[in-house]
């Protein structure tokens, strides 16, 4: 192939030049077969430029793109692989430039006829993405010339290739969108879900909870008060997951608010293990706490905090074995405190660390698993702790035991201590 020799080649090697960042700027696959077929045409010096592409289902080349007023038509022919030159080119994988096509034997006649148009030379070379031929790009009937020039072939070779890339990349980027949708579309669903769970089983839940404690009330049969006594403690085991529930469609309609005030970290930490400490005692697990008193403040909400860290402390009871330990530590990380619970119990595999903190996630799976929940703790535990403006990861190994921190923002200054009006006016001279 004869290098680029003269100033009108350099000329279009900057305007190709110039095409192919277009090419990489644009991702409406419309308005970019249209960018290739128009440069292709005026860099050629061709009547017309076509895009086709291969169909698989079809076994033919079908045209994508071509000049406006011919568009509509073109796009219902198929060119057959066997029997056109468009159709060679894919096959081979070669560029072709045909002088004379009228009187070439390869000359798929179908497209003339339906566009009533004469083909008299054709360039046509092949789009490809690494070894794969994908379509053709097709110059039609040079102007004022005998035919299409070994440059001509170079050009449209060089905007073939830049259209082949540029097609791939936005067909995977419109696949990408379309799998996203999907996944949006799903999202909604669960929100739905999550949303319609939890209101509308609130209500009989209560009811059926009310009654089961008044039947242990009246019941005076040891055996008859402990099947009630199940009864109502199966269905506080539904209540908590339906207030899970509640939780998360609050915080996904973005009904979440902060009712903000000073807390103090070692006086928060302290009534959680106390509220899990029975726990901790069936199983003899020993929990330990190394928080300076009256040091750490954060400004936040009290009830979502103790949830966050309620669901983490219950996990790490949960998932040690009895006689293991939980340790929870808090300390100064440049503006924020870190707080660190950990435990020595059955640990989290690698791959699975950072997807506990998705919902209805489990790292078992339900057919094989030991403990119970729902898989919506952690996810909680994340929501508030973002609403924080906080940070919540995991770090773990298998069978040793896991450490999971939190990172929230201290409040700048210590708070004053709380003094009763009672005390203040006790005060008084
Ligand atoms: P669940 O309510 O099912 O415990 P979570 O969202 O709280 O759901 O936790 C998700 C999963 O992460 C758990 O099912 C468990 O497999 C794993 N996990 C959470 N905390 C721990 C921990 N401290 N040790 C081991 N595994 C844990």
């Amino acid at each position: 192939m004869k290098p680029f020799s003269n100033k009108l080649q350099s000329d279009k090697l900057s305007r190709l030049l110039d095409v192919s960042k277009q090419l990489s700027a644009t991702l409406d696959l419309e308005a970019l077969l249209q960018l290739i077929i128009e440069v292709g045409s005026e860099l050629t010096d061709s009547e017309a430029c076509s895009i086709l592409l291969y169909d698989s289902k079809s076994n033919s080349l079908e045209f994508v793109a071509g000049p406006g007023f011919q568009k509509e038509k073109l796009k219902t022919i198929r060119v057959p692989i066997k029997g056109s030159i468009a159709g060679m080119v894919y096959q081979k994988g070669a560029p072709i430039i045909v002088k004379d096509a009228q009187n070439n034997p390869n000359l798929y006649q179908g497209v003339d006829k339906s566009i009533h148009y004469t083909t008299r030379s054709i360039l046509a070379v092949p789009m490809t993405i690494k070894t794969k031929t994908i379509g053709i790009l097709e110059a039609v009937n040079k102007i004022n010339q005998n035919g299409f020039t070994p440059e001509d072939q170079t050009t449209l070779s060089i905007l073939a290739s830049h259209a082949a890339i540029a097609i791939h990349n936005t067909n995977l980027l419109m696949e990408l969108k379309r799998a996203n949708q999907e996944l949006q579309a799903l999202d909604r669903l669960k929100s739905d879900f999550i949303a319609i769970a939890s209101h509308e089983l609130r209500t009989p839940l209560g009811i059926m909870l009310g009654h089961a404690a008044y039947l242990k009330e009246i019941l005076t049969d040891p055996d008859k008060k402990s099947q009630a006594e199940t009864i109502l403690q199966s269905g506080e085991r539904l209540k908590a997951i339906i207030e899970d529930l509640g939780t998360i469609d609050t915080y996904q309609s973005g009904k979440s608010r902060i009712r903000e005030t000073t807390i103090n970290l070692y006086n928060l930490i302290n009534t959680v293990i106390h509220q899990y400490q029975e726990m901790a005692d069936k199983k003899m697990i020993y929990v330990s706490s190394d928080i300076p008193k009256d040091e750490f403040y954060i400004l936040g909400d009290i009830d979502k905090l103790r949830v966050a860290f309620g669901n983490i402390i219950k996990n790490a009871l949960t998932f040690t074995n009895d006689g293991g330990k939980v340790h929870i530590t808090a300390q100064l990380n440049g503006d924020f405190i870190q707080i660190s619970v950990i435990d020595t119990g059955i640990g989290i595999p690698k791959s699975d660390l950072n997807k506990i903190f998705e919902r209805f996630y489990q790292v078992e799976s339900h057919l094989t698993r030991r403990f119970g929940g729902m898989g919506l703790g952690l996810s909680i535990a994340k929501d508030m702790i973002m609403l924080h403006g906080g940070k919540i990861w995991a770090e773990s190994v298998l069978g040793k035991g896991s450490k999971f921190s939190v990172l929230l923002p201290k409040k700048l200054e210590k708070a004053k201590p709380f003094v009763e009006e009672d005390n203040k006016s006790n005060n008084k001279p």
